[in-house]
């Protein structure tokens, strides 16, 4: 089983905190994304043939910008089966319920929307073009298209956001017609615009103590409405798709700025998209970084990686070097991880720390 992601690096604007790589929606990129995409696919396809695909996930950017026509070029490539997981990535601003209907139409199954807050002053923080109306508005406006698979993200951890806020948004989820949620704490990463303002905005984002409270209230929500804590972001019914990458399943990107997974491999594309274009107009893969992690580097980031589920991780044919199993019985002693057999995975408080977690196992 594989996995295929494409990055479609288009927005209509870039978000302070985003740290992918977006372009503007300019027309005259769309010919050479869709003519790469087609180029990078020819060169792959001796690596995908006679693979089954579990998932295909279209991210970004904002997927929806390429257009129906453009997606549906691409997955009419692909030997998909009636089971595979198929996502677009939205955001509410474009989500119509017209435009959703022609992604289903193509084969798209699953939706996931770039919600990020309900309530109208978190999403002001965050320059977000969209109102919380039009978020509301566009989830249902996915289940009207035919949507059944529909996920949001959350983001929590904002300059000025109370706790009265995150509950504002909170209490609106269970008239929502969503199978899953990710959740996410705003990050101040590199090269992002409020990483340059982050000494101010430190200064206003909530305290570690009303931090833990704001995740623990979501957690508390989110199960009480039968979407269930399965990884330590995600919610729900699990994502194919993500589920592979916790687990190790190979997975190709194509685009640019697209990471793979590939027999013990890891590899990113270019981040630039003429520079995506122009190499593979020279019938090159655009790889501009590759590495493979020796043992047994690679069985602890995978078993870090693979205790974010909750479901912990089987480790009796892991071959785990004896040093990994003392860090494992220490974080254990430390009330971080419990052992059920030979099966690790995070307590309640691991949970809440599991940066600590991976931390200590890598
Ligand atoms: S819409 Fe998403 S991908 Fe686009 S700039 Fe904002 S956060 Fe980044």
């Amino acid at each position: 089983m594989i996995s295929l992601y494409f990055h479609i690096p288009f927005c209509t604007k870039k978000c302070p905190y985003c740290h992918f790589y977006v372009i503007p929606n300019t027309k005259s990129h769309h010919p050479l994304l869709a003519e790469g995409l087609e180029r990078e696919w020819e060169l792959r396809w001796p690596q995908i043939e006679n693979k089954q695909i579990a998932s295909i996930y279209f991210g970004g950017g904002t997927p929806t910008l390429f257009g129906p026509a453009e997606i549906g070029a691409v997955l009419q490539r692909i030997p998909f089966s009636s089971t595979t997981e198929i996502t677009i990535e939205a955001n509410p601003e474009e989500a119509t319920e017209e435009l959703l209907s022609q992604y289903r139409s193509i084969g798209i199954n699953r939706l996931s929307l770039g919600v990020q807050s309900l309530d109208d002053r978190s999403l002001q923080t965050l320059e977000r073009i969209h109102s919380a109306h039009r978020a509301r508005d566009a989830i249902f406006a996915a289940k009207a298209a035919g949507f059944d698979n529909i996920s949001i993200d959350l983001m929590y951890d904002l300059p000025g956001q109370t706790e009265a806020s995150w509950h504002y948004t909170l209490d609106q989820l269970s008239s929502l017609p969503i199978s899953h949620l990710s959740l996410y704490n705003l990050t101040f990463e590199p090269h992002t615009s409020f990483y340059k303002k982050r000494e101010t905005l430190l200064l206003q984002v909530p305290p570690p103590e009303t931090s833990l409270k704001l995740l623990q209230s979501a957690v508390d929500k989110l199960e009480s409405i039968g979407l269930k804590r399965y990884e330590i972001s995600a919610f729900g019914r699990p994502s194919v798709h993500n589920s592979g990458y916790w687990t190790g399943r190979p997975f190709l990107g194509f685009g640019p700025s697209a990471f793979s997974y590939w027999e013990g491999k890891r590899f990113s594309n270019v981040s630039n998209l003429h520079r995506y274009s122009k190499q593979l107009q020279s019938n090159q893969l655009p790889v501009h970084f590759e590495e493979a992690l020796p043992y047994p580097a690679n069985i602890r980031e995978r078993l870090a990686v693979q205790l974010r589920l909750r479901e912990g991780v089987d480790t009796t044919s892991w071959n785990l070097p004896p040093e990994t199993l003392a860090t494992l019985d220490s974080l254990s002693k430390n009330g971080l991880l419990e052992k059920d057999t030979d099966r690790w995975r995070l307590s309640e408080k691991g949970m809440l720390f599991y940066d600590t977690v991976a931390t200590e196992i890598i």
